[in-house]
């Protein structure tokens, strides 16, 4: 072949190849198959290397570069990389919302709302269509030239193609460089089963990718990009947010799939809870939205504070719901011999603790979801409670799963004791019939013990297990009869430890009546409930004899739970075992009423309690909170007069400091409690 000849080749191969890179890459819809890239790319490479004069930085083979970098050297961004401010409600977002109308008077004001990726800030430049530059954001007006690492990008073209109209000379464009989540949960596996230690999620591993000084590194990296602006531009200019979406689709960069022109800020807020809706099935992790001003000529007008442009706003989600892997699926006997669905979890960060299991409620409601073993599932948590499985990430299944089976997965038999289960219609649950079931029972001794019980301290599920498998407890009364001896006489109980628990059992005989309703595990019965209830009747014995109708006059006692109640103490064995307690001395009457409190700090304040403390539990400080006046409750809002924040804690803290709601740390709470009242 000629020179020419072989140059033409060349530059058309090249081409052909971001081409199908691009197909592949951004478009997910390849036209060739693996084998004919393949082959495409070795005659490039067999060209080069007969011509490596001919060799450019932009071509596809040049992706993986060659020597690490001693260091990154410095770029100066053409135009600051700003941060944007944020937001959390709605009704912040109606308050930019004016803010804007107020500098725009008499002006039609659109928004663009798009998902706010997260990932890492990066800035690339491409002269006459090669790109040329890519940086990280750093302080906004400097950052990283890490040119090597994001060549090795596959979804990054190294050239623009001309789409509609021309290539522009000069192009800046500012996007996040990210791991999508299936590439990040499969670079973690590798990197456990080498050893190597894993990355807490999808951002920290695109960080630590682009900081790596060796670019092959990087190329063995599953990053992508996106780009959602435009830096500096000659050559081209776009009037509109939804302009530079487009246009930059056109000349092949990747954009995000999802994005909405708004008539106005109510649109945008439809169009966030549309994109939240979504939030499970995007390729990357996002932590918000972001509003802008689709008009760039309004931006002008708007400019910029010190830190942010006035024409965009973030809207960020409260992270409470997170992505992981369901590694298995264990079935638990609990204290109504309801078999429970849990889901084992690939560890994962959720408001602000590491959630390894969630509950899946029952058979039915894992049909209705389709939840599978080695499924992708979104987990959600709201409030305090325990975490759920909300759904399944369909794109994410793997070939060989199988939908669940309960009684198939448990043999038909019960986890616990192998007897015999069944399907108990009313309830959509399976259960074991053994009423001896050592499962159930140490539930039920686990649940009468527990914070929101009984109380007792130092009776946890080890002891508990012991307790009924030697068959020292056969119910939860049992519990007032045991010895010093007896306990001590167990596995890792000394005898000081025995001495403390049996004190804090026959403690526990002077609790108050809504933590002894509570903790006999009547069903459907939780906490506020058994609260009620107790405010209802003096006495357990007037509890009992109440009739179904009786209890449906209490506001919120609704007819389920009244029918229960009444069951509960129409059965012998409940009858016996309160029988038993009340010969054991248990206090069976409501104490008196407590002080309404009136005076100290927290009297009559509403406070929610955030993070780790690290001298109470939740449950304690939460109690001792009511004791002193409060009202407590689970989210911040504008009636929130103080939170009390321990460590970690998360968007409860950042809300709170955005409405101006008084925070508290664990020393300045213990110093609030120590006053007066
Ligand atoms: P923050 O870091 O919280 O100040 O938020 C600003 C950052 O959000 C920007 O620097 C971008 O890295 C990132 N970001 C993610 N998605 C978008 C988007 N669609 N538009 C603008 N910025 C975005
Ligand atoms: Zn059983």
């Amino acid at each position: 072949m000629a020179d020419a000849d072989e140059q033409s080749r060349l530059e058309s191969l090249k081409a052909a190849i971001e081409r199908h890179n691009h197909l592949y890459y951004v478009e997910a819809r390849p036209e060739i198959s693996d084998r004919e890239y393949d082959r495409l790319y070795d005659e490039l490479k067999r060209l080069e290397a007969v011509h490596p004069e001919w060799v450019t930085p932009d071509s596809p083979t040049q992706r993986v570069g060659g020597q690490p970098l001693k260091q990154f050297a410095s770029v100066r961004h053409l135009k600051p990389m700003m941060s944007l401010d944020n937001t959390y409600s709605f009704d912040e977002l109606r308050e930019f919302d004016a803010r804007v109308r107020k500098l725009l008077p008499g002006e039609n004001v659109r928004y663009v709302l798009e998902p706010k990726v997260d990932g890492c800030s990066i800035s690339v430049r491409y002269e006459q269509g090669r790109m040329t530059l890519g940086a990280t954001r750093g302080d906004g007006a400097t950052g990283d030239d890490i040119t090597a690492n994001l060549r090795t990008i596959r979804s990054l073209p190294l050239r623009l193609t001309a789409g509609m109209g021309r290539v522009p000379e000069f192009l800046e464009v500012r996007g996040e460089a990210y791991m999508p989540v299936d590439g990040f949960r499969a670079l973690n596996e590798q990197r456990a089963l080498a050893g190597e230690e894993v990355f807490a999620n999808p951002r920290n591993a695109t960080a630590g990718s682009l900081k790596q000084l060796d670019s092959r590194i990087v190329a063995k990296r599953p990053l992508a990009v996106v780009f959602y602006a435009v830096g500096v531009a000659e050559g081209v200019t776009f009037e509109s947010q939804e302009a530079v979406l487009r246009g930059l689709r056109n000349l092949g960069l990747p954009t995000p799939a999802n994005w909405w022109l708004c008539g106005d800020m109510e649109d945008v807020i439809r169009r966030s809870e549309e994109l939240r809706g979504l939030e499970a099935s995007l390729a990357y992790e996002i932590d918000g939205a972001v509003v802008k001003v689709n008009n760039l000529g309004q931006w002008q007008k708007l400019g910029m504070t010190a830190k942010a442009p006035r024409f965009a706003i973030a809207y960020k989600y409260s992270h409470e719901q997170a992505q992981t892997v369901l590694r298995s699926i264990t079935v638990q006997v609990g204290r109504t011999g309801v078999l429970t669905p849990v889901a084992e979890l690939e560890p994962v960060a959720l408001a602000g603790s590491t959630v390894s299991r969630a509950t899946l409620h029952n058979e039915e409601e894992i049909r209705r979801k389709d939840i599978r073993e080695g499924d992708t599932v979104v987990i959600e948590k709201a409030g305090e409670v325990i975490p759920a499985v909300v759904s399944v990430v369909q794109s994410r299944r793997q070939s060989h799963t199988r939908p669940f089976d309960l009684a198939g997965h448990v043999h038909g038999k019960c986890p616990a004791c192998g007897g015999p289960i069944h399907r108990d219609p009313e309830f959509v649950a399976w259960r074991c019939d053994n009423i001896a079931c050592p499962a159930q029972l140490r539930r039920s001794v686990e649940h009468f013990a527990g914070r929101q019980g009984m109380d007792i301290e130092g009776l946890g599920e080890v002891l508990v297990t012991q307790l009924v498998h030697r068959g020292l407890v056969h119910d939860v009364a049992d519990l007032y009869s045991l010895t010093v001896e007896q306990v001590s006489a167990l596995d890792r109980m000394g005898e000081k430890s025995a001495s403390n628990v049996i004190t804090a059992i026959a403690e526990s005989r002077k609790q108050d009546l809504w933590r002894l309703i509570h903790s006999l595990g009547i069903p459907h019965v939780g906490e506020g409930a058994a609260r009620k209830l107790s405010e209802n009747f003096e006495t357990l014995d007037l509890l009992a004899a109440a009739g179904a109708e009786e209890l449906q006059r209490i506001p919120d006692i609704g007819p389920v739970m009244a029918a229960q109640v009444v069951d509960f103490f129409a059965n012998g064995r409940n009858q016996q075992v309160i029988a038993k307690l009340k010969a054991a001395g248990v206090n069976l009457r409501r104490l008196e009423d407590l002080q309404v409190v009136s005076v100290g700090p927290f009297a009559g304040k509403t406070v929610v309690v955030t993070g780790t403390l690290s001298r109470y539990s939740r449950d304690q400080i939460h109690e001792i909170l009511r004791q002193k006046g409060a009202k407590v409750t689970d989210s911040v809002s504008k009636k929130t007069h103080c939170l009390i924040a321990g460590t970690e804690a998360g968007s409860k803290l950042e809300k709170a400091r955005k409405l101006g709601v008084a925070v508290l740390d664990e020393d300045q709470l213990d110093q609030w409690l120590s006053e007066g009242a």
